[in-house]
């Protein structure tokens, strides 16, 4: 089965070698471009590409006219926490109205809300929240996902996550990453013992999981009144000991000493990163550690937004992702990080591509997606004819994904 999309005003391969797993500094605002071209996808993946003036001479099964739409790779959401049950939004109205953070805690909300709402959901119907809306991520252009656990913070319900992660796979398109998270927050009986639950975490959990294959990454959340920087090492070091590769939770609240652990124990990626001094940054500079920016989490808490310019200027490798969570950022929406990135981080449209495609398959260490070079998986976007990339954020309101392909199929 062959399709060939023709008539592209823009496709953006975003680079045409496919072991080129990253675009870093400067390079980010360059991604490999190709003005009025076709391309064709065989089964689910890509074939060829080529010039429109040099038509292709290959028999296809399909021909889909772009009328000059862009195509782009689909987006790569590397951080999420899109498993969870129930929702949050009277929090949200608490908010509006006035009342703090401790009022809304004891009124019921928080993470330990979501906690006690994993607790009492069975696998069956986390399964089903999980399906739904990994579906709906597919039709804003999401085509490959990562997921987290972390509101279960015991034994059995961080497996029970986990488990329901795994048996997503065969009910959605796209390919999902597991990610274990106990190290979200510090359950509520280990308060006055958090040794102890660091003990279970690296001495019980961490290998089941590793024997059993439930997760590709272990995560922690590394910051002032959760994971201290010596924790978050005894945790990564267990996860490296068997073989699991490790992502941190950083310096979203203030400098907690996250990122020179991640860089430390070579995190694929740090994420969040609003707090960023000079050390951060240099540490950064020439690292293999992605820097994962997180601004619906901003926007939804109107945090200040992480310093994305310069990250970029100093030769950082940076991605985008949703955060998707039921209390600080409850938007799957990439397009949406897209529009931020640009207009409230000013990252240029096409750095932002890079970073929401390349390096985000880069941040999951995802070599066969990010980008549309010969070979690559077949995740595509194809938008509404608008001319160039700068028209997704300047019509800030309006959405232009025409057409979203995960896996050589259609999902929009
Ligand atoms: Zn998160």
């Amino acid at each position: 089965m062959k399709i060939c999309l023709k008539n592209i005003g823009k496709l953006y391969l975003v680079t045409e070698n496919p072991n080129v797993h990253y675009l870093r500094g400067k390079d980010m605002k360059n991604p490999f471009c190709l003005e009025n071209a076709w391309l064709i996808i065989e089964v689910d993946k890509i074939l060829d590409y080529g010039f429109m003036d040099a038509p292709f001479t290959q028999e296809v099964n399909e021909i889909i006219d772009c009328n000059q739409g862009i195509v782009l790779p689909g987006f790569v959401d590397s951080h999420t926490h899109t498993l969870f049950a129930g929702t949050r939004d009277h929090e949200l109205i608490m908010k509006l109205k006035g009342f703090t953070y401790e009022e809304i805690t004891q009124n019921g909300g928080g993470i330990f809300s979501s906690v006690e709402k994993i607790k009492n959901t069975s696998e069956n119907e986390l399964l089903e929240h999980g399906v739904d809306y990994l579906k709906k991520m597919a039709k804003n252009g999401t085509t490959t996902v990562e997921i987290k656990s972390g509101y279960g913070l015991d034994f059995e319900n961080e497996i029970k996550m986990l488990k329901v992660i795994q048996q997503l796979k065969p009910f959605v398109e796209q390919n999902v990453y597991a990610t274990f998270l106990g190290a979200h927050a510090i359950p509520k009986e280990y308060k006055n013992h958090r040794e102890g639950y660091i003990q279970k975490l690296t001495q019980k959990m961490i290998p089941y999981i590793a024997q059993e294959g439930l997760a590709d990454f272990v995560d922690v959340f590394c910051e002032t009144g959760f994971y201290t920087p010596s924790e978050t090492c005894k945790i990564l070091e267990c996860a490296n000991k068997y073989g699991l590769k490790v992502k941190v939770h950083a310096n979203e609240l203030d400098l907690s000493g996250g990122v020179q652990v991640g860089v430390k124990y070579r995190a694929v990626s740090v994420d969040h990163l609003e707090c960023l001094g000079a050390e951060e940054i240099e540490l950064l500079k020439n690292s293999q550690t992605v820097a994962t920016l997180l601004p619906s989490t901003a926007f939804y808490l109107r945090l200040q937004y992480a310093p994305a310019r310069k990250l970029i200027d100093n030769n950082a490798i940076v991605s985008l992702a949703s955060d998707f969570n039921p209390g600080t950022s409850p938007s799957f929406n990439m397009y949406f990080v897209w529009i931020l990135a640009c207009l409230q981080m000013k990252m240029l449209p096409e750095e932002s591509l890079t970073a929401l495609t390349l390096n985000a398959a880069y941040a999951l260490r995802d070599t066969q997606v990010g980008s549309l070079a010969k070979g690559k998986i077949a995740n595509l976007l194809i938008t509404q004819p608008i001319g160039n990339l700068s028209k997704i954020p300047y019509f800030f309101g309006e959405n232009f994904i025409h057409k979203v392909m995960i896996k050589g199929k259609w999902v929009l």
